[in-house]
């Protein structure tokens, strides 16, 4: 197994291909108050016990580990659904005085009543999933009827201001295509970013077809013809140095961003700098990673924080230059985005 590569007289971590790895995102939970249907089934998942989980106090030290030794600069925090785990304020308090960039990202049908604790314990910002903004549809799309405080979750976010707020929107064919401008208009108007994301194949159901993704380019032309769009530099938000994924694009008349996670016809491997960790403390260096280290065993077995940092050191040594969907060598993970953490 390759040693990753030290920089010269500094402490950073970098993989085999040479990229920094600073983005940390920690799963808290597999489960969900939905159930997206290119996400998870109705029925029939299993889900892991509470003693599996990582404790809130775990999940913070392999963090403080991740910013102290290496100076991560971002952490999110996910699941599953990171809002349905009790005492979530907790968590971000223990993170809060790392000073990254706090994020989560959340379905945002609890934001009403957490919004405010979350600010006051220290997350910074959010991302909050929104595929369709008529209730038929969003219904179909997460088999629950909670389009209405999904929208009062996203004024709330707003009100504490956890900003910039952004909101995500798988795009499937057949399915919300057709309201990609409408939610980029409803974005314009509340003032947030909307984040496009292509189907990947994540779904729990194997249900992913290539047929479903709707290319990036094509989103984005869809959004030009009515909203005119000129590239955006690469990077927004509060990191600067931590350029998001996204293919962005500015409004040509001012009013704020658009963005498209192309992760399926455009991937960004090239520029990974991403790590993760599921919430049974398996850490991944990719979302489409086949093999995972156990950071669970680690902890409960007395390991130090030198330990720690050597088996994270391990891992990234075995990140790949990239995932191969579309490629005849592409293998599904077995785990789905939910048991991954998106
Ligand atoms: N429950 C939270 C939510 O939905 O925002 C956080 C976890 S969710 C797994 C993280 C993100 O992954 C969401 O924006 C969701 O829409 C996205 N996602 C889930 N399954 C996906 C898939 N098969 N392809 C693309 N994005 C997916
Ligand atoms: Fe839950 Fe998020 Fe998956 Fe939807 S995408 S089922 S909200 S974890």
């Amino acid at each position: 197994m390759a040693e990753p590569a030290r920089e010269h007289g500094s402490e950073q971590l970098i993989d085999p291909f040479a990229r920094r790895v600073k983005d940390l995102r920690i799963s808290i939970t597999d489960r969900c108050n939905f159930r997206c249907t290119y996400c998870m089934p109705e029925e029939g998942m299993q889900w892991m016990n509470r003693s599996e989980l990582l404790t809130y106090e775990e999940q913070a030290r392999i963090a403080r580990v991740c910013v102290e030794r290496w100076e991560f600069q971002a952490i999110r925090v996910t699941g599953g659904e990171p809002t349905v785990r009790a005492h979530l304020p907790r968590l971000f308090e223990m993170l809060a005085p790392l000073a990254v960039d706090l994020a989560m990202t959340t379905n945002g049908v609890r934001l009403p009543e957490l919004a405010h604790r979350l600010a006051e314990a220290g997350l910074g910002r959010v991302n909050i999933s929104i595929d369709s903004l008529n209730r038929e549809t969003f219904r179909e799309l997460t088999r629950r009827d909670e389009l209405d405080r999904v929208l009062a979750g996203i004024d709330a976010a707003l009100d504490a201001g956890l900003t910039p707020v952004k909101l995500n929107v798988v795009v499937i064919r057949g399915v919300n295509d057709h309201e990609v401008v409408e939610l980029a208009a409803f974005g314009r108007a509340k003032g947030v970013g909307v984040r496009f994301i292509e189907f990947m194949p994540l779904d729990a159901q194997g249900e992913w077809t290539r047929e479903g993704v709707v290319p990036a380019h094509e989103i984005l032309d869809a959004v030009d013809a009515v909203f005119p769009l000129e590239p955006a530099p690469r990077s927004s938000g509060p990191a600067s140095s931590h350029p998001e994924p996204a293919r962005l694009a500015r409004y040509a008349d001012g009013i704020g961003d658009v963005g498209v996670i192309p992760s399926v016809t455009e991937p960004f491997c090239d520029d990974c700098d991403r790590v993760r960790i599921t919430a049974e403390g398996k850490f991944r260096t990719c979302l489409f990673a086949l093999d995972e280290t156990d950071l669970r065993a680690v902890l409960r077995d007395g390991g130090t924080d030198d330990e720690l940092a050597a088996a994270i050191t391990a891992a990234v040594g075995t990140k790949w230059a990239g995932h191969h969907i579309g490629k005849v060598d592409f293998i599904r993970p077995a785990r789905s985005m939910s048991q991954i953490g998106g």
